[in-house]
Formats: C-alpha cells, structure tokens, sequence
C-alpha cells in the first residue's frame, strides 16, 4: 500500500536525484511542490487549515564573502541538520533557493500556530554555526500562509507565503509574517487601482496641476511645480501619494509620466517664456536609459524649449543605480534642462551625493519649513543647507511654506525660492493661466 503522505518520511523519495537538493539532501522546489499539490487533493474533503512557511537567511551572502564559498556551503549544510531535526515526521522541510527553506504543515490549523513554528526555526537558527576555528551567527525571516479554502492552488499558497517574506524581510531582520486577509484586501485594492491607472493613462486622463514657485524676496512667480491629478470614475479621486508608487512598481511610471509631461508643456507654452516649468521623474525612470530620449521626443513635438524645463530628483533616484543616473542627467544638462534635487533633508541625505552630481537647484523638504518657527534645530538645519548652497552655487528652494512667518524667516536666512499653500495650492492649467493673466494685467495696472 502507498504510504499516506503526511506519515512518509522524505527519505520514501531519496533515491530520486530530480526532487532531492544535493548540497543538504533535502527535498527541492519540486519535491514541495508536489507534497502541497497531494495536501490538497487530500484536504478536498476534508476542509482542515494547513500552513506553508519560506524561511529566507538574512544576509547570508556577506558571510559567504567573508568565509568563503565552501564555508558558506558548509553552513547551509548545518542550517539544514537543524531545521530537519526541528520538524516533526508529518511534517516537510524542504530547500527552495540557495538560502531558502520551505515548510509543510499539515497538523498547524491557524495563523498563530504557523507564527509560534516559524518564531521556533529562527530560534534554532540564531546559535553559533562552526567554520573551521571561528563561529558565525545567523538570522533568519519567514513569511506563511495558510490554506483554507479548495480554491486555493499550490502556485497561490506559495505567492503569499512569498508575499509575506517579502514584507517580513522589508521590515527588518529575525520577522515573522503571516499572509492575512488584510493584506489580501491591500493587494486587491492595489490591483484595482493598477488597472483602473492603466485605463486612464491610456485614455491619457491624468492630468497637471500647477504649483507656483516664487522668489522669496520679490513674490513674484518664477516658474511652476507640475503635479498629476487623478480622478477615476469609481474610486474618485485618488492622491498622487498613492498612484505614483504604484504606478512605479507596477511598470507604468514611462507612460504616465511622458502623458502628463506632454500635457504640461503644452499648457506651459501659452506662459510668459520667462517662466519655467519643473517635472517629477521617479526613481525608476533614472535606471531606464530611454528616459531622456522620451523627454526630448515630447519637447521636440510640443515646441517647448528644454531650457524652461527643470527635471526633480530625489535621493533615491541616485542610489539605485548611480552611473546610469549619472548619465541621464548628464544628458539632460547638455540639452539644456536644470536639475534639482527634490525633498533634501529627508531619506540619507548624504553630502558626498553633492559632490558626485552636480545640482543646480535644491529643495528644502517641508519638514524642516514646517518646524521653523518653534524649532532651533530645524532653524539650524535650514541656515546650515542655505550655506552650503551657497558655497555649492545651487539656488534653494523652500518648500511647504504655509504661513508668512515662515516666508519672513526663510527671507531672512537668504533662501532664494519658495513654494507652498501661502503662494499657491496646485492648480488646473486652465487657472494657472487665468492667474497668469491677472498678474500681467496687475503688473500693467500699477505700472502706469
Ligand atoms: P513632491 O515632489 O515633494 O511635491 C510636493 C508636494 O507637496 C505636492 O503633493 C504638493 O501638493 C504638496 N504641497 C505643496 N505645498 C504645500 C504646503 O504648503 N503644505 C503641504 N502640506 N503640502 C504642500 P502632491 O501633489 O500630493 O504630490 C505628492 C508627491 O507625488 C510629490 O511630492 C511627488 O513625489 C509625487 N508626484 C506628483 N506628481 C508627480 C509626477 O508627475 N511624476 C512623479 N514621478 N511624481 C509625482
Ligand atoms: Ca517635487
Ligand atoms: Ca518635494
């Protein structure tokens, strides 16, 4: 009689090299795949829970530059003794990557079950592994999920598991995540808004707004901050804090952006050709070389002169992939357009960044606009980036400014630019241009 499988131990497999990892002798992907494959078709009748779990190392390749490759293979080989010695015999470990295990839980029936296993492994990871006369530590992240329904397919169970690691592993070392019905509806609700996005861009429905950024000293407006604007049929309107990062996760940052560039400079052709326009370009659009050829294609067509644009970047734009930025902006200066470096004073904000690039502009982040009044250190902070602009020959612009003791103090400091609700919320082109108007028709009026 075949062995019922939950009872087989995974040796009954053994002499079979396709489903067995060589390194360990544990089971491979395809010997787990199949185990949770007969689960199922065991539990069609049977509605009972199980969990699956994947344990990834943390950060296992740098003890593999230190120690060696064949000490590395030595560890895994002891990581692997371990977790099999920590499973019980219904049970299934198996290794699934090079530092990824998985695991079968026929007998575990709830999420705080799968948890207390998966905090166990990592405990039993955490002692000191021997490499020939020195130790090394370990740790360890592990996403789960559960099956409850006949619904669920094998490729499913494992993508949330997968997906759980990932947040685990986002989160930091030694986690423990297990996939919830929460996060199901946050993936749902993310892919509606992927797919409501990708109609819109499509039907080319994002569209500018229009912030002024002014100088401080004059208030007059120098040139303006495009925005995108989203409003959807059935979600309404939904804040560019959350469509762009999906947009850029999901692949359709090209798209929308050459869109709404495209909309911008047409607007921003009927403006006073003093006047210049500044665009946002996300992170990912700084590793993909074609970008500055989609931006000189869009200007080229519209007849917008490259020399009124300026191109935002943040931090995390550079760090990505630093040479391919490097070259981006380098081409991008060449035909004329500016470059600020958006948001300074959040993320890293690492000063050897400004020597590597050369910025002609600098936006001081609204944290540090917001504090001002009643905060030294952000005083200090702000006089002590206006300095070093100074010295660096880039202009700053402060950003966020809301009340008009922020505006006076930031004068004072000598910041040149401002941009925030006190000037002006981001707006339609239809009334950016009415303001325009009105602002020559004021200028004419107390000229004369
Ligand atoms: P950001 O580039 O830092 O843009 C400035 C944000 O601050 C805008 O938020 C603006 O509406 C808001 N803001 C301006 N003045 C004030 C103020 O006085 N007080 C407060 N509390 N907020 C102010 P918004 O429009 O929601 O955009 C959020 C972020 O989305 C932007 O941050 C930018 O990172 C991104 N984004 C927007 N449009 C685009 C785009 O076309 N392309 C890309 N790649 N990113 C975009
Ligand atoms: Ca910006
Ligand atoms: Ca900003």
């Amino acid at each position: 009689m075949q062995p019922s499988f939950a009872q087989a131990p995974d040796r009954s497999e053994g002499a079979d090299l396709a489903f067995t990892d060589p390194l360990t002798g544990l089971g491979n992907h395809r010997r787990f795949f199949g185990k949770i494959d007969r689960l199922i078709g065991d539990r069609a009748d049977d509605p009972a829970p199980f969990a699956v779990c994947i344990l990834d190392l943390d950060g296992f390749r740098p003890i593999n530059d230190l120690f060696g490759r064949k000490a590395g293979d030595e560890i895994l080989a002891q990581v692997a003794m371990r977790l099999r010695a920590a499973t019980d015999a219904g049970s299934t470990v198996a290794r699934v990557g090079s530092d990824e295990f998985a695991f079968l839980y026929p007998m575990v029936f709830s999420e705080e079950a799968a948890a207390e296993r998966a905090r166990m492994l990592i405990e039993i990871l955490s002692a000191p592994y021997d490499v020939g006369d020195r130790t090394a530590r370990l740790s360890a992240s592990v996403g789960c999920s559960l099956f409850f329904s006949g619904e669920e397919t094998t490729e499913i169970l494992v993508d949330k598991a997968e997906t759980a690691l990932y947040l685990a592993k986002r989160s930091g070392r030694g986690k423990v995540i297990v996939y919830t019905s929460e996060m199901e509806a946050a993936a749902k609700r993310v892919t509606h808004i992927e797919q409501a996005l990708r109609r819109a861009v499509s039907a080319g429905e994002v569209e500018p707004h229009f912030q002024p950024i002014i100088d401080l000293a004059t208030r007059r407006i120098r040139g303006f901050e495009t925005l995108a604007r989203w409003t959807d049929r059935d979600l309404g309107v939904v804040s560019p804090g959350v469509f762009i990062p999906i947009a850029e996760e999901r692949g359709i940052i090209g798209p929308l952006s050459q869109l709404v560039l495209r909309k911008a400079a047409e607007a921003a052709r009927n403006w006073p050709t003093d006047l210049f326009l500044s665009f946002n370009l996300s992170p990912s659009q700084l590793v993909d070389q074609n970008t500055g050829l989609h931006i000189l294609a869009i200007l080229d067509r519209t007849g917008f002169n490259p020399r009124r644009l300026e191109i935002e970047i943040t931090e995390t734009g550079l760090m990505n992939d630093p040479v391919s930025a490097a070259k981006i902006i380098t081409d991008l200066r060449r035909c004329g357009m500016r470059i600020s470096l958006d948001d300074f004073g959040t993320g890293l904000s690492s000063l050897g960044r400004l020597r590597e690039f050369h910025f002609d502009k600098l936006k001081i982040d609204r944290s540090f606009v917001a504090s001002i009044l009643d905060d030294r250190p952000s005083e200090h902070i702000i006089r002590a980036i206006l300095s070093m602009c100074e010295g660096l020959g880039m202009e700053a612009v402060a950003e966020g400014i809301e009340k008009e003791g922020q505006a006076a103090r930031l004068t004072e400091f000598g910041c040149q630019g401002g941009q925030g609700y006190l000037f002006g919320r981001p707006a339609s082109a239809e009334t950016t241009l009415g303001v325009l108007r009105d602002s020559v028709r004021g200028a004419a009026s107390t000229s004369t």
